[in-house]
C-alpha cells in the first residue's frame, strides 16, 4: 500500500476549525473504505504541550501510548478509528532537540546544521514515518500561513510533492471568506492574500476550504478560482454549523471527498454516512434535558476541558438528552453560593486538575453529591477528592488529605506510591518526592479489572477495559480497609489488584470516581459507557426531583 499525503494549512486567521476541517475529511475518506491517519505538526518550541497551560492553549489530549498531544488529535480520533500516538504529533521543539541531539553526537560529520536542509529533512522524516500506515495520511500544520515559526514545516511539505508525486500529494488550504455588512456582501481580497502568500513559498494550493457563514454563490467561487487558480469545483464552502458533527455531511454535500479522490487519483466506493446522518437525526431532535454540573479551575474556557464537553454531549446524544453545562470555578463559588448554584443541576462532575486552587469548592461539591444523592462522575483528581472527602466525612479521618496539597500529610490516602507493576512498560516503575516534575507521571492506557455487580461493570458490560491515564498520584492501600468498612466500594483495579482505579459508593444511586480519564475514549458514534450511564442517572435524578 502506498500512502497517499493531504496537507492541511490554514490562512487569514487562527480559529478556523482546521482540527475540525481535518477530521472531518478524515471521517469522509474512511466511509468510502479508506484508511485514514493524522498527524499534526506543531510550530511552537514546547517539546509537546504536556507542560502548557490548558488555559493558553486548551487541553493536553493523552493517547493510547501516553503521549501528551495536541487537542486536534482528540478532533481526529473522535471523528474516524485511527489509533494515533507519538509519531502523529510533533512541534517544532521537538524536532529541533532531535537535530541538536544528533549535532552532539557527531552525526551530520562537521557539516554546517542549517534549516534547510536539517530541519526540513527530519520534519520530512517525521511525515514519512506515517507512510505504511493507512491509504491516507492527513497532516495539518499548526498557526496560520504567513507566521515565522511555521516556514520550516511548508518548506518540508513543498518539497514533499517532489519526493512523492503530484498524484501522491494533496495540498488544502483552509481559509476565510467574511461578510461585510457595511458593503452587503462577501470579500475575497482575505482568502486571495493568504494563497498568494502561500504561493510565495511555492504551494499551490489544490482545494480551499472556506469558512463563511453563508454558502458561497458561483459566481464569488469563481471568483476566488480565477484569482488563486484552482479549479472552481475545487472552492468549497464550508459554512458555519450548529454542531461540530455536521460538518463531514456538509462537506460531502459541497463535493469535497469526490474531489480529493479524484486529484489523488483514486477509485473508492462512494461513502456509506448513515450513521453520520442518523446521529445528526438524534442531535437534531433531543427529548430530554439535563444540567450538569462542572466544577473545576479552568471553567472559563471551553478548550480547557475539550473531550469532556464532547463526551458529556456524547452521553447526552446516547440518551436522546441535550445536557447544559453549569461550568463553576471553585476557586470563586464556595459555601451556600456553591451549594445553590449545584442544587440547580441534575448531576455534579470534577473533572481532572493539577495543583492545590479550588480543591476546597470541589471538596464541598462532592460532600454534597453524596449526601443529597446527586449522581457524581469524578476523574483522576475528582476521585482522589472523592476518596478524601469519604476519609475525612464518612470514616473520620479528619486530616485526610493527598501529598500533592499537603506534602507532608498526616493521612495521606492519595501519595505518590514508591513502587508499582506499569503494564504499559512491562516493568517495575519507581518513583520518590523528588521525581515531581514531567516524566514520571502515569501516562497512557493501562487495563482495569472490573468488579461484579458495579455500577463501572453494569455500565461497560465486559471485565477488562483499557482506559487512558495521566497522573502522578495514586490511592494509598493502607486506607483500603478502613474506607471499605465504612462503605466505600473498590470496582476496578489494575490485574495485580495493587492499583485502584474505581470508586463508587453503596448507599448512592450513581456515585462513581476513575483514576483515568475516559472522555479520551468517548466517540460520537461510539459513546463513551461511563458517560451514558452518568447521564442516564442524572436524567433520572432530574424525573426524581421534578422541582428542577
Ligand atoms: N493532580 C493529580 C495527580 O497528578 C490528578 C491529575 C489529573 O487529574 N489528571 O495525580
Amino acid at each position: 500500500m502506498k500512502t497517499k499525503f493531504i496537507f492541511i494549512t490554514g490562512g487569514v486567521l487562527s480559529s478556523l476549525g482546521k482540527g475540525l476541517a481535518a477530521a472531518s475529511i478524515g471521517a469522509l475518506l474512511e466511509a468510502r473504505g479508506l484508511k485514514v491517519t493524522f498527524q499534526k505538526l506543531d510550530p511552537y518550541i514546547n517539546v509537546d504541550p504536556g507542560t502548557m497551560n490548558p488555559f493558553q492553549h486548551g487541553e493536553v489530549f493523552v493517547t493510547d501510548d501516553g503521549a501528551e498531544t495536541d487537542l486536534d488529535l482528540g478532533h481526529y480520533e473522535r471523528y474516524t478509528s485511527a489509533e494515533l500516538g507519538q509519531k502523529n504529533n510533533y512541534t517544532s521543539g521537538r524536532i529541533y532537540n532531535s537535530v541538536i541531539k544528533k549535532e552532539r553526537q557527531g552525526e551530520y560529520l562537521g557539516g554546517t546544521v542549517q534549516v534547510i536542509p536539517h530541519i526540513t529533512d527530519e520534519i520530512k522524516q517525521a511525515i514519512l514515518q506515517l507512510e505504511g500506515d493507512a491509504d491516507i495520511a492527513i497532516v495539518e500544520i499548526g498557526g496560520t500561513v504567513g507566521d515565522i515559526e511555521g516556514l520550516p514545516f511548508l518548506e518540508a511539505i513543498r518539497q514533499l510533492r517532489g519526493d512523492l508525486g503530484r498524484e501522491n500529494t494533496l495540498y488544502i488550504h483552509v481559509t476565510y471568506v467574511p461578510y461585510i455588512k457595511a458593503a452587503g456582501e462577501v470579500k475575497t481580497k482575505p482568502t486571495q492574500h493568504s494563497v498568494k502568500e502561500l504561493r510565495s513559498i511555492g504551494i499551490q494550493p489544490d482545494i480551499l476550504l472556506c469558512r463563511t457563514e453563508t454558502t458561497l454563490s458561483q459566481e464569488i467561487k469563481s471568483k476566488i478560482a480565477l484569482f488563486c487558480d484552482v479549479k472552481e469545483d475545487r472552492v468549497i464552502s464550508a459554512i458555519d454549523v450548529d454542531c461540530i458533527y455536521e460538518v463531514p455531511l456538509r462537506f460531502h454535500n459541497e463535493g469535497l471527498d469526490d474531489r480529493i479522490i479524484e486529484a489523488l487519483h483514486m477509485w473508492t466506493r462512494a461513502p456509506v454516512l448513515s450513521q453520520w446522518k442518523e446521529l445528526m437525526l438524534k442531535i437534531n431532535d433531543p427529548q430530554h434535558r439535563v444540567r450538569i454540573a462542572m466544577v473545576g479551575k479552568y471553567v472559563n474556557l471551553k478548550e480547557a476541558y475539550k473531550s469532556l464537553n464532547e463526551a458529556l454531549f456524547h452521553g447526552g446524544v446516547a440518551n436522546r438528552s441535550e445536557v447544559e453545562i453549569d461550568f463553576l470555578n471553585s476557586e470563586e463559588l464556595t459555601g451556600n453560593l456553591l451549594i445553590e448554584r449545584l442544587s440547580r443541576c441534575n448531576g455534579i462532575l470534577i473533572p481532572g486538575g493539577f495543583g492545590t486552587r479550588g480543591i476546597l469548592g470541589k471538596i464541598e461539591a462532592i460532600q454534597y453529591a453524596r449526601e443529597h444523592k446527586v449522581p457524581f462522575l469524578g476523574i483522576c483528581l475528582g476521585m482522589q477528592l472523592a476518596v478524601i472527602e469519604f476519609a475525612r466525612h464518612v470514616a473520620g479521618i479528619t486530616e485526610a488529605d493527598s501529598t500533592e496539597f499537603t506534602p507532608s500529610a498526616k493521612e495521606p490516602v492519595i501519595y505518590l506510591m514508591k513502587e508499582w507493576f506499569d503494564y504499559r512498560k512491562n516493568r517495575i516503575e519507581t518513583r520518590d518526592e523528588t521525581s515531581e516534575l514531567g516524566g514520571t507521571m502515569r501516562l497512557g492506557a493501562y487495563p482495569c479489572r472490573l468488579k461484579e455487580d458495579t455500577i463501572a461493570r453494569r455500565a461497560y458490560g465486559v471485565d477488562e477495559i483499557f482506559e487512558r491515564h495521566r497522573h502522578r498520584y495514586e490511592f494509598n492501600n493502607a486506607y483500603r480497609d478502613v474506607l471499605e468498612e465504612n462503605g466505600l466500594v473498590y470496582s476496578g483495579f489494575s490485574p495485580d489488584g495493587e492499583l485502584v482505579e474505581i470508586i463508587e459508593l453503596k448507599e448512592h444511586p450513581w456515585f462513581l470516581g476513575c483514576q483515568f480519564h475516559p472522555e479520551f475514549k468517548s466517540r460520537p458514534l461510539c459513546p463513551h459507557p461511563l458517560f451514558v450511564s452518568f447521564i442516564h442517572a442524572a436524567l433520572n435524578n432530574k424525573l426524581r426531583d421534578n422541582s428542577i
